[in-house]
């Protein structure tokens, strides 16, 4: 079925995108393309959370040794919670963005006096230290199957090459931008669709992107008026 959606993006031209096509295509390639990583495994929720800040901006393969030490080292809440934060910031320093250390302890301390329960609604989840509107919409989407778009710089660059758009380190902030992931993201099939997003992100629509290699060529207005 084909169904389009149309965007204007403030103050440019309006585009629109066969949507089923892209989430058919991009299912396909993900299924024939599957990504093995720890975190697509059963895990513990707090786990779950944890490695989603993990993942912010950082390459998921860096990630996989530290998350592999992190559920060592921390196998639940209240041992993170009750962790020095030499022993966070070490642990988590071969990633860089060290400020998160703090926020992983804090993190493992809100959820002991919480009586270990992480919220489940996306607004809720943005109190806790250290999750922002990525950790939260992929936690509950990629871990809970909970509904939720997936914006980050990634996801920004390939939904605005496929409609033609400029975007900068801004644009994953705007409005119009929620208001594609959104309508893009499939009611049933959300959780598959957000991790093939990632993969394909990650290995075709890069910042350098393999448009020799890419199923979405004929629906990407970018590749088109290049
Ligand atoms: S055709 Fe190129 S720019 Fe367009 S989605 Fe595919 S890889 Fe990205």
């Amino acid at each position: 079925m084909k169904e389009n959606i149309c965007v204007t993006g403030e103050g440019r031209a309006e585009k629109s995108i066969d949507k089923c096509e892209l989430q058919t295509r991009l299912i396909r390639w993900a299924r024939e393309h599957p990504a093995d990583f720890p975190w697509r495994k059963r895990i513990s929720r707090f786990h779950a959370l944890a490695v989603e800040i993990l993942l912010q901006r950082t390459k998921a393969v860096q990630v996989v040794p530290v998350f592999h030490r992190f559920r060592k080292v921390f196998p639940t809440a209240k041992d993170l919670a009750s962790s020095r934060i030499t022993t966070v910031r070490s642990l988590i320093r071969p990633l860089g963005l060290i400020w998160r250390a703090e926020f992983l302890k804090s993190l493992g301390e809100e959820i002991i006096k919480t009586g270990n329960r992480i919220p489940e609604e996306y607004n809720d989840l943005l109190v806790l230290p250290g999750v922002g509107p990525y950790a939260a919409s992929a936690y509950l989407s990629l871990h809970r199957k909970i509904r939720r778009p997936i914006i980050d710089s990634n996801t920004v660059r390939l939904y605005c090459r496929l409609l033609g758009y400029s975007y900068d380190g801004e644009t994953r902030r705007k409005q119009w931008i929620y208001d594609v992931a959104d309508e893009m993201t499939p009611e049933e099939e959300f959780r598959t669709f957000n991790y093939a997003l990632l993969d394909f992100t990650r290995e075709v629509c890069k910042p350098k992107p393999e448009c020799d290699r890419c199923p979405l060529t004929d629906i990407c207005l970018g590749f088109r008026d290049r």
